[in-house]
């Protein structure tokens, strides 16, 4: 069973990072977003990705915010170019959204799924996008979709505010169950708790999953944040690297920290940036393992966590997870609509 991160590309990666990533790790998979790459009719020409195993977001949570009018025609041409797991182009539901119109945006995609599968060529993986914002309508997603001709499922709504973090627990519990040894993307995964669910009913149902963030680059080139503890969630007390910052010493033995000094973490420019998401990088897949190892223990899970008293809940849930034998019971316990 693997479970394996893919590193989503940023866009200020793009053009500096092209040296450094492949100096940096072995790691040769990555997720590519439709847009803003899709003015790049070949990709490979832009950076260094030879021997990498690109997954190919359809950029439709970016063409329903910026109104960028995909076309499914075009952007499955790119996929097929550039790519070689390729996700459907969707049309992510909003709270705002009346209900008539999240079916419209489903059928939507569900049409885009369909011309997906109508034109497969060899040697590529296809994804379904899958969308809802309550158990319902993420069953509504399964039940039209025809199985067998997919590879495998991309869950979506596991990292905007549409969803709180008992629904995508729920969601999370429901795909599992209904991907029927499928493959499974988490798309846009970055929180702890999700992410240590995911793990948890692997582990239970022997289905291993891929998910992808680019929360590693965002802290790192936009915030200049570096992840200073592998036990810290990613986002909570980063320490800040720039001019101003008087730290004279980085306490890691990752692969960049060795290789450079803290002068060039701290410069003004977007190499410091760079440097400083390599970091988080190696930090955040460090995690991932470490996930991995303890994810039999409860108590190591709740530690982890840090699931306090406050969080009810979400604990009654974890712990659901933890024992249920057969997510049957689970659905059938927190079931709704
Ligand atoms: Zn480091």
């Amino acid at each position: 069973m693997k479970n394996e991160f893919i590193p989503a590309l940023n866009g200020q990666f793009f053009h500096y990072s092209k040296n450094l990533w492949n100096d940096y790790i072995d790691y040769k998979q990555i997720l590519i977003s439709s847009y803003p790459y899709m003015k790049y009719q070949k990709i490979e020409n832009e950076i260094n990705i030879n021997g990498f195993k690109i997954y190919g977001d359809s950029g439709g949570y970016s063409n329903i915010k910026k109104n960028l009018n995909l076309n499914v025609k075009n952007v499955l041409k790119w996929q097929h170019h550039n790519t070689d797991v390729i996700f459907s182009l969707d049309y992510p539901p909003t709270k705002k959204d009346p209900i008539n119109i999240r079916y419209k945006k489903y059928e939507k995609g569900l049409e885009n799924i369909e011309y997906m599968i109508n034109n497969k060529i060899k040697n590529k993986e296809y994804y379904a996008c899958i969308h809802g914002l309550n158990m319902k309508e993420l069953k509504f997603h399964y039940e039209n979709i025809k199985i067998d001709e997919i590879n495998g499922f991309g869950i979506c709504e596991l990292t905007n505010h549409e969803t709180n973090i008992i629904q995508k627990i729920d969601r999370l519990v429901l795909s599992f169950y209904l991907a029927q040894n499928k493959k499974i993307h988490l798309l846009g995964l970055s929180s702890s708790i999700p992410i240590a669910i995911a793990f948890l009913l692997s582990n239970r149902c022997k289905t291993s999953f891929t998910f992808d963030n680019s929360s590693y680059s965002i802290l790192g080139c936009r915030y200049r944040q570096y992840i200073n503890n592998i036990n810290t969630t990613p986002g909570y007390n980063n320490l800040i690297l720039n001019k101003n910052c008087n730290i004279t010493e980085l306490d890691c033995d990752c692969p960049i920290c060795k290789k450079y000094k803290i002068d060039e973490f701290c410069q003004k420019g977007s190499i410091a940036g760079i440097l400083i998401s390599l970091h988080n990088l190696y930090i955040e897949i460090k995690r991932y393992e470490n996930l991995k190892r303890i994810i039999k223990n409860e108590d190591e899970i709740f530690k982890f966590l840090k699931l306090d008293n406050k969080s009810k809940k979400i604990k009654e849930r974890v712990s659901f997870v933890f024992k249920c034998d057969d997510l049957e019971k689970y659905i059938n316990k927190f079931y709704y609509v």
